[in-house]
């Protein structure tokens, strides 16, 4: 006898991405962004693209990063490391991101 398996509809992504942990590799950010007094277009388009919304903006209008939470996908690698806007490294082994596919 075949059993029916039904699809999970109303699990929210919040939810699933709730179940991944990170671990704080404490004063060693493995992003940084570059001084500056006033964001470029890509780089303020980070406050809107990361999925982990480690972007903000300070009171001056820069843009800064908290790393804490990355998911590591490389969205703000793809549009802002060539332009030497932000520096970006992979978190020492041990540190950043652990997936949980529950
Ligand atoms: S790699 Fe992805 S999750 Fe991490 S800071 Fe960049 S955009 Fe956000």
């Amino acid at each position: 006898m075949n059993a029916i398996v039904k699809p999970e509809t109303d699990v929210r992504v919040e939810d699933k991405l709730f179940q991944n942990r990170y671990q704080v590799d404490a004063g060693r950010p493995h992003i940084k962004v570059a001084p500056h007094d006033k964001p470029s277009a890509s780089l303020l388009a980070l406050t809107r693209v990361c999925p982990a919304k480690c972007y903000e903006q300070n009171d001056r209008g820069q843009v800064e990063i908290t790393a804490d939470g990355c998911m590591e996908c490389g969205t703000c690698r793809v549009l802002c490391e060539a332009s030497g806007e932000i520096e970006w490294n992979y978190p020492r082994g041990g540190y950043g991101v652990l997936f949980k596919f529950g």
